[in-house]
């Protein structure tokens, strides 16, 4: 089976959903605290809208089947030093 990881991005965070990990069972969805989690027809997790995630981790601890992982990205570069 093709694998389907999507990392979806809001600031400097990164919320990673192996989907074809999902079988369904809908624990997420009730958990999610923004309510931004659903299924699709073919009863996997689908997040609808990562501007909504207050990347609280709730669904990565109640998934049994590790589909979530959240992360931060690198910080961006801050130069260093003032003026000579
Ligand atoms: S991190 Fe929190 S708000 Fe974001 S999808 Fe997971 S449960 Fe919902
Ligand atoms: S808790 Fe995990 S397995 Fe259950 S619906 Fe959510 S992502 Fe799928």
């Amino acid at each position: 089976m093709k694998e389907e990881q999507l990392q979806l991005i809001q600031h400097d965070r990164i919320l990673t959903v192996q989907r074809d990990w999902c079988k369904g069972c809908n624990l997420c969805v009730q958990s999610c605290p923004a309510g931004i989690l659903s299924l699709d027809d073919g009863e996997r997790v689908i997040v609808e809208d990562i501007s909504r995630c207050i990347f609280c981790g709730v669904c990565a601890a109640r998934c049994p089947d590790f589909v979530f992982t959240l992360a931060r990205t690198a910080q961006p570069q801050v130069a260093m030093g003032g003026p000579a």
